[in-house]
C-alpha cells in the first residue's frame, strides 16, 4: 500500500496521485535547473514557462478568450471579497447586488459593504441555505455595477446549475468559483469576474486565480492597494511582486492533468458519476443519512449530510478515518458530515464510502 488515505476534506484538498508523484521526481533538481521550484526565481526562464503554460493550459481548459485577463494573485479568495468591488465600482456609492446562497457569499457580501453599496437581493439564510433562487423572481437594482454570486457553497452544497443574466445591461455577473472552478465546462464570457481559490479543485493554498473581462481593468477606485488592482497584476503578467511560485507550479500540473483527461466535458461526467452514487446512498436509506439541499442544486463538489440519529455521527467519522476514509466531518457551522469529492477524488474513494455507509446503516440501524 502506498499509505495515502482517501482525503474527502474541503480544502486544503485532495489533489491527483499522478500530479503530487511528477512534483516529487523534479522536487530537488528541476529539469536540470540543480535547484527546486520553490528555490528559483521568479524571474528566471523555467518559471517563466511554468507560468506561461498554466495560462495557456488553464485558458485551453475553459476556453477563455484574448478579451480575459487571468491572474495568479495570493490572498486567497477572501481577499476578492474586497478587490471585487474596489476593482469594479468607480465609488464607495456605488450600487451593486448579492445574491447570497451560503456562508461564503455571505462574507463577501459583508466584505463589500465597507467599499462599495451591495444590495442584498435574495438571501437564502431562512431556509437553511438549501436553495438556489429563480433567476426570473430577483429584483435586481436597475444601477447595480454588477450582480455577485457564489457558484458553489462549500459548507452547504448548494450550487448554481446556471446562472442568473444582470438585469442592468451595463452590469457584469461576478463569481467566486472557489470550491467548483474546472469541475464543469463554464461559458466564461458571460462573467465580468470570476475568482478561486486554489485549493479544492486545481493546487494548493497560496494562489487564487483570476479571470476579469480586459475593459474591467483599470478603473479601481483610488484607494485600492497596488496589490489589490487588478491592473497592477494584468500589465505585469502576475509579476509585479513575487508570486507563490511553487502554487502555480502545482496549478499548472493539474491544468495539464485535466487537459490530458479530456478536458472538463470528461471532468464533469466523473463528477457526475461520483456525485450521483452518494446522493442516491443517501436518498436511498430510509431516512438514516439527510441530505438538506434541494435536489435540483445539490453540489457535485461537497456533499453534506446527517445521520437520523446525531449521536452516531462520532463514530461513523471515527469508524470511516479507521478505514482510510478522512475527514468526514461537517463544518462546524452545520455539523453532521461533509464528503468532499474534488476532481482529484478517485471514484474508487466514493464506492469506498457508499460500501462503507451501507454498512454502517446496517450494524446501528
Ligand atoms: N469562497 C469559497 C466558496 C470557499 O470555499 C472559500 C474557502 N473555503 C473561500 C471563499 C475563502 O477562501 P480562502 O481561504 O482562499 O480565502
Amino acid at each position: 500500500s502506498t499509505g495515502r488515505v482517501f482525503n474527502f476534506a474541503a480544502g486544503p484538498a485532495i489533489l491527483p496521485e499522478s500530479v503530487i508523484l511528477e512534483a516529487q521526481a523534479e522536487l530537488f533538481n528541476y529539469q536540470g535547473s540543480g535547484m527546486s521550484i520553490m528555490e528559483m526565481s521568479h524571474r528566471s526562464k523555467e518559471f517563466d514557462y511554468v507560468i506561461k503554460k498554466a495560462e495557456s493550459d488553464l485558458r485551453s481548459l475553459l476556453s477563455i478568450s484574448d478579451d480575459y485577463s487571468v491572474l495568479f494573485l495570493q490572498g486567497g479568495a477572501t481577499t476578492q471579497f474586497a478587490a471585487a468591488p474596489l476593482n469594479l465600482c468607480a465609488s464607495p456609492d456605488t450600487t451593486v447586488d448579492y445574491v447570497v446562497t451560503g456562508s461564503w457569499g455571505d462574507k463577501a457580501f459583508k466584505e463589500a459593504q465597507k467599499y462599495c453599496k451591495p444590495n442584498l437581493i435574495w438571501s437564502g439564510k431562512a431556509e437553511k441555505y438549501t436553495k438556489i433562487p429563480s433567476f426570473d423572481s430577483l429584483q435586481q437594482s436597475p444601477d447595480a455595477r454588477y450582480l455577485h454570486i457564489c457558484a458553489n457553497e462549500t459548507i452547504h452544497g448548494v450550487e448554481f446549475k446556471d446562472y442568473p443574466t444582470p438585469a442592468n445591461k451595463d452590469a457584469v455577473l461576478v463569481a467566486d468559483m472557489s470550491s467548483n472552478f474546472c469541475s464543469k465546462p463554464v461559458d466564461v464570457s458571460r462573467f465580468g469576474l470570476i475568482y478561486a481559490g486554489a485549493q479544492k479543485n486545481v493546487g494548493p493554498s497560496g494562489v487564487t486565480v483570476v479571470i476579469v473581462r480586459k475593459d474591467l481593468i483599470g478603473n479601481a477606485q483610488p484607494i485600492t492597494p497596488v496589490m489589490l488592482d487588478y491592473k497592477t497584476h494584468a500589465d505585469t503578467l502576475s509579476l509585479y511582486n513575487t508570486p507563490p511560485c511553487f502554487a502555480i507550479y502545482i496549478c499548472g500540473l493539474v491544468f495539464a492533468d485535466l487537459l490530458k483527461q479530456g478536458g472538463l466535458v470528461e471532468v464533469e461526467k466523473n463528477n457526475a458519476k461520483k456525485a450521483g452514487i452518494l446522493y442516491d446512498t443517501i436518498d436511498a436509506s430510509g431516512g438514516y443519512y439527510v441530505c438538506p439541499v434541494e435536489k435540483s442544486v445539490r453540489s457535485l463538489m461537497n456533499v453534506p449530510f446527517t445521520l437520523r440519529q446525531p449521536e452516531l455521527e462520532k463514530t461513523f467519522i471515527a469508524e470511516a478515518s479507521k478505514e482510510g476514509m478522512v475527514q468526514l466531518k461537517g463544518h462546524r457551522s452545520v455539523g453532521g458530515m461533509r464528503a468532499s469529492i474534488y476532481n482529484a477524488m478517485p471514484l474508487a474513494g466514493v464506492e469506498k464510502l457508499v460500501a462503507f455507509m451501507k454498512d454502517f446503516q446496517a450494524r446501528n440501524p
